[in-house]
């Protein structure tokens, strides 16, 4: 069937197939599809004076034309203006065509980059016209994103069509508009897609400019209202009442070693008030590696226990999981109270045994991985589900979850700090709770970078730690393409490690290994009976051994910030002064550079989040790479942080008085992406 689009906008079943790709669906979204960059091909340069490195455009003769076949088969022209340069063109990909366009003493026009190359100045795969016969553009031409197949020519004629067939009329009012110094919507679109000969490359790339100020404010409004709707939802939903007589926390808490920290009790309490009442809560608790996030899930838990409901606790891997199964066991069952344990490598019989128990009653909490959603486990009374480092689930898994748990409250926990743009762009759904105090007597962290070529060194700074009776952590390189190779890598490090100091006792736990097996070697170590633990980035998350004081980190430079401070956080638990040595081996890239400059310099979570963000965008932080879909297509959070605000303070006015505006602009702007809101 044709979309209904299609036909208004004359367009091809191949380019709609590629317009889909694009995620574009309706004329409308087809209006918003807007230039990536603009290309001016209103003038010519003389070829002598063309800077290198900036597009431009210029025309000249043919001199000379060859197919060369070395080192791959290519097409070189040369032409040349009488400025007293010769320019070389150069197509890797061509056809017949092309040779006949630029055949010699022909004159043609050629739109690219000059780049200082070999032979000379030349420029790869430049746009080129036959000069005769085609007159200069008035305007910048803009370039959008597209795809393989759909060519900037008929993608610029189709968008001119979109926009001649929508209705362009604004969805803010005037007076709203007036308020915000905004123009309006369709004079912004028409200025971005066809510029009038005024303006400049350097005008149109600009931000500020208020056409784009306006695409991005309605981008950031359409967010920020759908955003408060989805809280209206949920906060009008139902959901059970979870107030708790308090007799199970206050036992475990007069059971523990130490006093909750003072930000350990405010949080509980505004958790505590959520699950009072009778719609779900749906809270994040964030708190910095060993703030003590795990003590506050579980009073939270015993809460809704008291209350008479049952409670689900999942994390992301099996390893994190099951720490806060032996967490959980260890402090629930002196009350009597059974842990049922539910995970994806579990034998079948133990799982149907666990999920017997969850579905009579017989255990009020169940810990494990997406398995407890994934399979058909039936709880009982389901009244409250925590989730540990939300983020690391996949879309796929939340969505289980969202739907699982409509009405039911839920508690998120992070060590990955969002930083506050973030938090309140994207995240107008979901209340925050900061523990921003660390437990007392912590020791501080010292971090050095050291170069691979130095690794000896290490390994003897390794020894004396661990001959003061401290323990270690030797976390082996990423290697994203091979498991195989990871895991390679990881043997002939713990073989290396055993050959060079006998004297310690080493283990090794890798993804591959079974859950049972990790679960020991994990015991071994916190125990005490191996010095150190090579590990591959298994032990990322949740681990908790107090007297490990070391981690060593190879390959430093190819991990990412959030996962470089989560591996440190595994040390400086308990008293002894603490080191993380990050090996790092050249060359190191830009980006590898920044990164370990920011986590060399910064200990907390929160500044080092807010560079993360900086250096690579949200992405990361709201598990978009695993979505695939862009968040923000055109706003910026730091550098459009006043519009953010606006749209924020506008959004619940909208709401408020004018819901025939707020449905017209989600109309506009989620239409067809609402899929990736809200989960
Ligand atoms: P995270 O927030 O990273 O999940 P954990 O909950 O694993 O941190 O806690 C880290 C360590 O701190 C654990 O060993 C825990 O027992 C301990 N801890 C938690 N709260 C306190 C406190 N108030 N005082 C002292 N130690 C605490
Ligand atoms: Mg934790």
């Amino acid at each position: 069937m044709l979309p209904v689009h299609q036909k208004q906008l004359k367009i091809t079943d191949v380019s709609a197939k590629k317009l889909e790709k694009l995620n574009l669906h309706t004329p409308w979204d087809i209006a918003l599809h807007l230039p990536l960059r603009y290309e001016d091909e209103t003038h010519i340069m003389p070829i002598a004076d063309a800077p290198a490195g900036t597009p431009c455009q210029v025309e000249g003769e043919v001199l000379h034309q060859e197919v060369q076949f070395k080192p791959r088969r290519q097409l070189i022209v040369q032409i040349a203006d009488g400025s007293g340069s010769v320019l070389h063109l150069r197509f890797i990909h061509f056809y017949a065509s092309h040779q006949k366009q630029m055949a010699v003493g022909k004159r043609i026009r050629a739109v690219g980059e000059i780049k200082r190359g070999f032979y000379g100045d030349e420029m790869i795969h430049p746009k080129i016209r036959d000069a005769e016969n085609s007159g200069l553009a008035e305007s910048l031409t803009p370039v959008y994103p597209t795809v393989n197949g759909l060519n900037q020519p008929t993608l610029r004629r189709i968008i001119q069509t979109a926009l001649d067939t929508v209705p362009l009329h604004d969805t803010l009012p005037d007076e709203l508009l007036g308020r915000l110094k905004l123009p309006h919507l369709a004079e912004s679109l028409r200025l971005l897609h066809a510029p009038p000969p005024s303006y400049t490359i350097y005008q149109l790339s600009d931000g500020t400019l208020p056409a784009w100020q306006r695409l991005k404010f309605d981008e950031l409004l359409a967010q920020q209202l759908s955003m408060r709707l989805a809280r209206q939802k949920r906060v009008s939903g139902t959901a059970k009442a979870l107030k708790g007589n308090g007799g199970l926390s206050d036992k475990l808490v007069r059971s523990l070693p130490f006093d909750l920290t003072r930000a350990q009790q405010r949080v509980l309490s505004e958790i505590r008030a959520d699950l009072a009442q009778t719609h779900p809560m749906h809270r994040l608790l964030q708190g910095d590696v060993g703030s003590g996030k795990t003590i506050v899930a579980a009073l939270s838990a015993l809460t809704a226990i008291e209350a008479g409901y049952q409670v689900a606790v999942m994390a992301p891997t099996e390893i994190l999981a099951e720490q806060h199964y032996i967490k959980f066991k260890q402090w629930f069952e002196p009350m009597g109270l059974a842990v049922a344990w539910l995970s994806g490598s579990q034998r079948k019989k133990e799982k149907e045994q666990n999920k017997a128990a969850v579905s009579d009653g017989l255990a009020p909490i169940a810990v494990g991985t997406h398995a407890l959603f994934q399979e058909d486990v039936q709880f009982q009374n389901l009244g409250l589900v925590i989730v540990d480092e939300q983020h690391r689930f996949g879309v796929a898994q939340r969505l289980a979850l969202k739907n699982k748990g409509q009405d039911v409250h839920q508690l998120m926990m992070s060590a990955t700090p969002i930083p506050r743009t973030l938090a309140m762009s994207f995240f107008a759904d979901l209340d925050v709770s900061v523990i921003d105090e660390l437990p007392p007597n912590r020791t501080p962290i010292k971090t050095r970078l050291v170069n691979n070529a130095r690794r000896a060194e290490v390994e003897g700074f390794m020894l004396n730690t661990c001959r003061k009776g401290q323990q270690a952590y030797w976390v082996c390189p990423l290697i994203e393409e091979s498991e195989t190779l990871q895991l390679q890598t990881a043997t002939e490090t713990l073989e290396a490690l055993q050959t060079a100091l006998p004297e310690l006792s080493v283990g090794l736990v890798h993804g591959r290994m079974k859950a049972a097996e990790k679960a020991e070697i994990m015991a071994e170590f916190s125990a005490g009976r191996l010095n150190v633990l090579v590990a591959t980035t298994v032990i990322e998350v949740g681990v908790d051994v107090p007297n490990a004081s070391l981690m060593v980190i190879e390959h430093a430079e190819r991990m990412g910030l959030a996962q470089l401070h989560q591996l440190r956080g595994r040390v400086g638990r308990g008293g002894a002064a603490s080191h993380c040595v990050l090996l790092f081996a050249e060359p190191l890239s830009e980006l590898a550079k920044a990164r370990l400059k920011v986590i060399y310099e910064h200990t907390d979570g929160f500044e080092i989040a807010r560079q993360d963000l900086n250096i690579r965008g949200p992405g990361e932080f709201l598990g978009a790479r695993q979505s695939g879909v862009p968040m923000l297509r055109f706003a910026n959070l730091e550098e459009d942080l006043h519009l953010l605000e606006k749209a924020r303070e506008i959004a619940p006015q909208l709401i408020e008085q004018r819901p025939d505006i707020v449905d017209a602009h989600l109309d506009r702007w989620l239409s067809s992406r609402e899929g990736y809101l809200g989960v």
